[in-house]
């Protein structure tokens, strides 16, 4: 099925234009398009919308603070099973996989793993896609001056 997902390259990776070509060409290798790609400052109201999941744990403070700490670059990716290709090479919240964008890019900008400051967001589901990318599409239009 031809789906889009919503890909973020967090603050702190995506001011290094090293990290986001990298990104892209694993995004373009797995025969995905990118069909819309923007800086994005997250205000602290749009991360509770993008993160809903997590506010009122324990770590969604520290998530917070770091994901409107400074801007981010998202994309909007489509392609055949867009979702679940492009969490596979993104790799898991904690320990990511070796071969991963978590595990593998924090080296690039001598940079250690860590579980909050983990590159990359990657929707989780279709309905996490839609909702994501409304949110990106309202930062674009309320960032513009960035
Ligand atoms: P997820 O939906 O699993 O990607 O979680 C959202 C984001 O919250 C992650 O990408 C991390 O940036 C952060 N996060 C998730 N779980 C933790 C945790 N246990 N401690 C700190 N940050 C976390």
């Amino acid at each position: 099925m031809i789906e889009k997902s919503y890909v973020m390259v967090k603050p702190g990776f995506a001011n290094h234009i090293e990290v986001i070509n990298e990104i892209k060409k694993c995004i373009w290798a797995l025969g995905l398009k990118i069909i819309k790609g923007e800086y994005v400052s997250y205000s602290p109201d749009l991360a509770k919308k993008h993160y809903a999941e997590h506010v009122g744990k324990d770590f969604y403070p520290k998530l917070e603070k770091y994901i409107t700490s400074d801007v981010a670059y998202g994309m909007i990716v489509e392609g055949e099973n867009a979702i679940a290709k492009i969490r596979r090479v993104v790799g898991s919240t904690k320990n990511p996989e070796k071969g991963t964008i978590r595990r593998e890019m924090p080296k690039m900008i001598g940079r250690e793993i860590d579980t909050t400051e983990n590159v990359v967001h990657a929707s989780d589901s279709q309905e996490s896609a839609e909702k994501e990318i409304a949110i990106f599409e309202k930062l674009i239009n309320s960032n513009e001056k960035i």
